[in-house]
């Protein structure tokens, strides 16, 4: 498993994907990635202090990512985020957090010191297909309502069951409401949720031009970042 890499093209940044304590959710009816999700705390701090060693600074930006949300790191791995921070002159900070966490997002920004880019799995705003199929738990009702709390949306595009009007509509919200972004094209993994190959290559054909919009990141894999497995 990959766990540190670098984002060379778009916002260029470092990226580490460590080791959380299990989604607080865990129940999004697409995800597999919970699996690494861990209780051993003293195992996990080890892991994630020796993925940080990797980061030099030489963006000044660092992703970090994690199966959960930034709120399941161990404490202790946030006091060694803080220290690399420190250490490699980091100035912005990405991270990514569920829903439910809205209202504590401050506390990181608190925490740390610097400006934070807060990403947020919204996967769809169809609120029918994200809440009664997908199972995400962010029961917001319309885009603003996100917008107020994080700065970048993750959107999933290519599911069985989605439409094209739905993500010609997800596409447009996104890039009126907010000013990064990014996009998952679905690829199956364990859970029933397949993807649609059809909806995909329209989606390629359609939105090809996407993938030279400064703002908006599209995943074709889920290794596009260099982390993951
Ligand atoms: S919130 Fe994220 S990590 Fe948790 S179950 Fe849903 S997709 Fe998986």
């Amino acid at each position: 498993m990959e766990r540190y890499s670098r984002i060379t093209n778009k916002n260029q940044r470092e990226i580490v994907l460590l080791k959380a304590k299990p989604c607080a959710w865990g129940k999004c009816r697409f995800c597999d990635y919970i699996d690494d999700n861990s209780e051993n705390i003293p195992e996990m701090i080890r892991l994630n202090r020796e993925v940080l060693s990797n980061v030099t600074g030489e963006f000044g930006v660092l992703e970090v990512i994690d199966s959960a949300s930034c709120f399941e790191l161990p404490e202790e791995t946030l006091w060694d985020i803080k220290k690399v921070i420190q250490k490699c002159g980091i100035k912005k900070l990405f991270f990514e957090s569920h829903w439910m966490y809205r209202r504590r997002l401050d506390e990181m920004r608190e925490y740390f010191g610097i400006p934070i880019v807060y990403k947020i799995g919204v996967e769809t705003f169809d609120n029918d297909f994200r809440e009664n199929y997908l199972n995400k738990h962010a029961d917001f009702k319309e885009p603003e309502e996100v917008a107020a709390y994080f700065d970048s949306p993750c959107l999933m595009v290519g599911i069985k069951g989605q439409t094209r009007e739905m993500i010609a509509r997800d596409i447009k919200i996104l890039k009126n409401n907010f000013k990064l972004g990014t996009i998952n094209v679905y690829t199956d993994n364990t859970t029933d949720v397949k993807k649609d190959p059809e909806l995909i290559q329209w989606f390629a054909k359609e939105y090809g031009w996407l993938v030279e919009d400064p703002a908006v990141e599209v995943l074709f894999e889920n290794t596009d970042f260099g982390v993951g497995d």
